[in-house]
């Protein structure tokens, strides 16, 4: 079984957009996550909702929203900081925020983590001690990949237990890769969900899932409520910001709608139930 998931937060908050200036933006992510929502009961999917934590501020009704229509709720953080710009200490107090004030709204806690932008890699592998210390059981924030933010290129593509120095132990759940063969050791393709659903065609994101299937292996495919609001604001920013932030918007509705068609999908919850349950025993 897939894991369809959904990092929910602004536009404005995807796009490295500091907190302090978070004001001056048009809020939208209620009426884009009202359009996930309503695909998602259509084609019968539940996800795992990465919820900010200052969206759980801002949007306490839309958290329990999502929360009763069945899906799970973890945590994407507080500030969107990526976490190799936080300190060890910062990470953890919003980390510690961002858990209280979600399960404050939904009574239940929560278990799963996906760092903004994808941002454990080589520089910030503490931050995996500090999850598993605050009670976080699976992490989907390594990226076996190159790019420029992000990537951790030779890590596992597949599901695997980590265990710190205490000998704690947690799942990681990168999202979904293909890996191309030899001469080009370490070189996966990124087919997990976010600008590469909007930039393939689908014919492609298709083959490239189906080929993992026929590896006997996991998938995970994830995006983010601004992706399927074509119409929020157009500002200036860097190009290789703007060109994956605005590429192809229109055309992650249509696209969800054929991958929810071929393919079933469950909350990381549900999919590793028996995992979890080991873990937290
Ligand atoms: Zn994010």
């Amino acid at each position: 079984m897939n894991v369809f998931s959904i990092d929910v937060e602004e536009w404005y908050q995807g796009i490295e957009i500091p907190m302090d200036q978070w004001n001056g933006f048009e809020r939208r992510v209620e009426s884009s996550m009202e359009r996930l929502l309503g695909l998602m009961a259509r084609y019968d999917v539940t996800a795992t909702c990465f919820v900010l934590g200052k969206v759980a501020e801002e949007h306490p009704d839309l958290v329990q929203r999502i929360h009763e229509a069945g899906h799970e709720i973890a945590t994407h953080g507080y500030s969107h900081e990526k976490v190799y710009n936080l300190s060890p200490e910062r990470f953890r107090r919003e980390l510690r925020l961002s858990i209280d004030l979600i399960q404050s709204l939904t009574g239940e806690k929560v278990r799963g983590h996906r760092a903004p932008c994808f941002t454990i890699t080589e520089d910030s592998l503490w931050a995996l001690d500090i999850l598993r210390d605050e009670g976080i059981l699976y992490d989907s924030s390594i990226h076996p990949v190159f790019n420029y933010r992000y990537g951790i290129p030779n890590a596992d593509r597949q599901p695997s237990v980590i265990e710190s120095d205490d000998g704690a132990q947690m799942l990681e759940v990168p999202v979904a890769t293909y890996p191309l063969p030899d001469p080009l050791p370490d070189t996966n393709v990124p087919c997990g969900g976010g600008a590469y659903l909007r930039i393939y065609p689908y014919w492609l994101q298709r083959r490239l899932l189906r080929k993992i299937e026929e590896r006997g292996e996991h998938i995970s495919v994830y995006v983010h409520p601004w992706e399927v609001d074509p119409e929020h604001p157009k500002i200036d920013l860097p190009f290789r910001v703007s060109a994956t932030h605005y590429w192809n918007l229109e055309s992650t509705l249509p696209k969800l709608e054929q991958l929810f068609q071929d393919f079933t999908f469950r909350p990381y919850r549900d999919v590793f139930a028996s995992e979890l349950e080991s873990l937290s025993a």
